[in-house]
């Protein structure tokens, strides 16, 4: 598996295709105001190094815990590991799964851990103020990094599995996956930076990025 360029994604609300590092700007200069205002936070997550990544709003009121379950069904849940939110580089202290989302200052940048065995960290930025119109869900995801494209270790076509059974794993496409067969350790190529990892199978894309429905005339 190698290590792939950075991935620009698409703006959910608008379809703008950008880098992470100026997606944050767009939402907060094209998408930050609704007229049936209901207050939220804009919220980066990112994986440890960098290269999954979401900006998501979530309303002042809501709750770590609410982004909690957001994260696992979004990137993580495999078999129910426990989670916690953290400061920054701190291994015993944790936020409260009730502390709301308004009580951080915007600019703080917390930790996340999912499953203290096979750990996959993740950073939480508190971007910005975001007005919406009124959502029936709490998490909105704005935007999300295309998906990583891995060649199939054995003939270099575009890999669909990956064999976790070594550390990194081995990519594979369909074709050459069946050929292998399967030790029981055979993963899914997922948008996640849970790939390969415990039993992960992905989100089915249930949050992915379907394009932009035109408005109804
Ligand atoms: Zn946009
Ligand atoms: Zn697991
Ligand atoms: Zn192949």
């Amino acid at each position: 598996m190698e290590a792939a360029k950075q991935q620009k994604g698409p703006c959910y609300l608008c379809g703008f295709e950008t880098s992470k590092a100026y997606m944050g700007r767009h939402l907060l200069a094209q998408h930050c105001e609704a007229d049936d205002r209901q207050e939220c936070c804009l919220i980066k997550i990112e994986d440890e190094n960098g290269e999954y990544w979401l900006f998501v709003d979530i309303p002042l009121s809501s709750t770590l815990s609410v982004l909690d379950k957001f994260l696992r069904e979004v990137w993580l849940e495999c078999c129910g590991h426990a989670s916690a939110f953290r400061p920054q580089r701190s291994y015993n202290e944790e936020y409260r799964m009730n502390c709301r989302i308004g009580s951080f200052p915007l600019g703080t940048v917390i930790e996340y851990e999912y499953d203290f065995g096979s750990t996959t960290t993740l950073t939480v930025t508190f971007v910005g103020n975001i007005y919406r119109e009124k959502q029936k869900i709490a998490v909105r995801v704005l935007a999300r990094n295309h998906p990583y494209q891995f060649k199939c270790e054995r003939c270099g076509k575009q890999a669909a599995w990956i064999d976790a059974a070594e550390w990194p794993g081995v990519m594979y496409c369909g074709a050459c996956a069946k050929k292998v067969g399967d030790d029981g350790y055979l993963l899914p190529v997922v948008n996640s930076p849970r790939m390969g990892v415990c039993g992960y199978c992905g989100e089915f894309d249930k949050f992915g990025y379907k394009g932009i429905k035109k408005a109804k005339k």
